[in-house]
């Protein structure tokens, strides 16, 4: 490689780098890689599935490209101030081995590999928990598989695999066929499922559209989903008792408002017989009605929102207003015909009561 190939690809590494960085607060090998556009993520999944013996098969330059671009990175790393943080890369195999990614096996470039940098940025806190997720040992994966398949050691075939190193088996040859399968889809059920579950493992599918293994669901024992189950219907149960007491605390507080604004009318309007009273407070405090007595005025008793809620009750009731509207006569019209009669209302209630 020349001396502006390599210029070009160091810049090209940083460039990615930055990015993940900037994604995530750290950044790996991988992701430069990725950036690059030199390793496919389904590729990173096959490996993660222990399909691929090593990780740089899949990888798309040859050797010495990678060497200078992980050279670089890590001379990028140093420089920018990241902390260097050895992660545990494991097969999500049942025997959860060591995942190789260099051809040589060389122990240095392996460990240089599995090195995370981590912004400094980061509290000393935040920096263990993240190395302590990232090293944590990953779900057993289980395929579904596209095609036909064959067990490679009982011949027999059948809806999820595990890859072995030999090849697929079937799950009764890998002691799996007393789980169940839960698909995807209920955050809830699917954690408390797999925390119950001694053994579990999450069902993947490859999706031809997005050239990547997607998740199906998982699989679990199944007294573990029946338990898990119970624990949902207890909360929704729970969930549907507390939305109950806060209807009732609602309509408690409707009654009370009600109560004090139909005092109000009647301190207002002493001559008010008090059964309009209550009406006009129980019309106009009706919940979602969007009447006057549920606006904020109306709320805090306010004398123009209760005259506006009586008047409009006198209207209804005491003229003909309604008869004039069903005529078809104009609202606007309408209400200044019935207009004498409603303030003659008004004034009669005004009286103190004699
Ligand atoms: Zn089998």
């Amino acid at each position: 490689m020349g001396v502006s190939g390599r210029e070009r690809l160091e810049r090209r590494v940083v460039e990615a780098a930055e990015a993940a960085l900037a994604e995530r607060k750290f950044v790996t090998p991988i992701d430069v890689l990725v950036g690059l556009g030199w390793l496919q993520p389904a590729h990173i999944d096959r490996w993660r599935q222990g399909r691929v013996d090593y990780l740089e098969r899949t990888v798309q330059a040859n050797l010495s490209k990678i060497s200078t671009a992980m050279k670089a990175f890590r001379r990028w790393a140093t420089g920018r101030g990241l902390q260097p943080s050895e992660t545990a890369y494991l097969a999500r195999t049942r025997d959860r081995r060591q995942l190789r990614f260099s051809t040589s096996g060389d122990p240095r470039v392996e460990r240089g590999y599995r090195t995370h940098w981590v912004s400094s940025e980061l509290s000393e806190a935040k920096r263990e928990r993240l190395a302590e997720r990232q090293s944590r040992p990953p779900d057993l994966v289980v395929v579904s598989p596209v095609r036909e398949w064959t067990c490679t050691e009982c011949g027999g075939t059948g809806d999820f695999l595990l890859m072995e190193d030999a090849g697929p088996i079937c799950m009764s040859c890998a002691d799996m066929a007393h789980l169940v399968f839960l698909p995807a889809g209920d955050a809830a059920l699917t954690r408390r499922a797999k925390r119950r579950s001694r053994l579990s493992a999450v069902v993947v599918r490859f999706s031809r559209a997005r050239k990547r293994y997607e998740r199906q669901g998982i699989l679990v024992e199944e007294e573990a989903l029946e338990r898990a189950e119970a624990e949902c219907l207890a909360d929704a149960d729970a969930r549907a008792r507390r939305r109950e007491r806060e209807e009732e605390r609602r309509a408690r507080q409707d009654l009370d408002f009600q109560a004090r604004m139909a005092r109000e009318i009647g301190r207002l309007y002493p001559s008010c017989p008090p059964e309009r009273s209550e009406a006009i407070a129980r019309h106009a405090g009706a919940r979602g009605s969007g009447r006057v007595g549920r606006s904020a005025a109306g709320r805090a008793l306010d004398p123009e929102a209760i005259e506006l809620a009586v008047v409009a009750s006198v209207r209804h009731r005491d003229t003909r207003y309604d008869d004039l509207l069903m005529s078809g006569a104009d609202r606007a019209e309408a209400r200044e015909q019935v207009r004498p009669d409603v303030d003659r209302v008004l004034e009669s209630w005004r009286r103190a009561r004699g």
